[in-house]
Formats: structure tokens, sequence, C-alpha cells
């Protein structure tokens, strides 16, 4: 029946749509988020703030808009240039 295949069409565009805003607003999943095995981490990371929370494992992540563990990391890393 049409209505659905236009149904699902609408579906799929209103996920490309949210994707994109995502990336505009920057709230795109932190790439490849994990347990830090070196010496890179949330914690070192130059776009984490620790004082946004009060737990001192724990910080906010001004790139991917979530509060992340300074023990972790992602593929973003931002260090010293
Ligand atoms: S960009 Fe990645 S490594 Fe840096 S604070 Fe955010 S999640 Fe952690």
């Amino acid at each position: 029946m049409s209505w659905e295949i236009q149904g699902e069409k609408e579906e799929m565009t209103h996920a490309a749509i949210t994707k994109a805003w995502n990336l505009l607003k920057g709230k795109e999943d932190a790439p490849n988020y994990r347990k830090a095995s070196g010496s890179k981490n949330c914690g070192n990371c130059k776009v984490w703030d620790a004082s946004a929370t009060k737990d001192p494992e724990t910080g906010y992540c001004k790139m991917y808009d979530f509060n992340c563990r300074a023990d972790h990391v992602c593929d973003a890393w931002v260090g010293d240039e």
C-alpha cells in the first residue's frame, strides 16, 4: 500500500534529519567510547569539564554533550597541539 511506503520514507528522512541536526549540535555519540587502556583518557581530554559533576571520576564532555568517565576515552580525544 502506498501510504505505508510513504510512512517508511518519512521515517527515514526524519532519522537522517535528526542525525544531521545532532551532528550540527555536537550531540552525536562519542565515537568508539570505551574504557581507556593508554595514556589518553577523558580525564586529560581538552574538552572534558571536571567541574561539571560532583563525582571526581566523571566529567562533562563539551564536544559530545554527555557525562563521561575519567578513565574512558573516545576516538575524538583532544590533546595539546
Ligand atoms: S571527546 Fe571523547 S575523549 Fe574527550 S571528553 Fe569527550 S568522550 Fe572523552
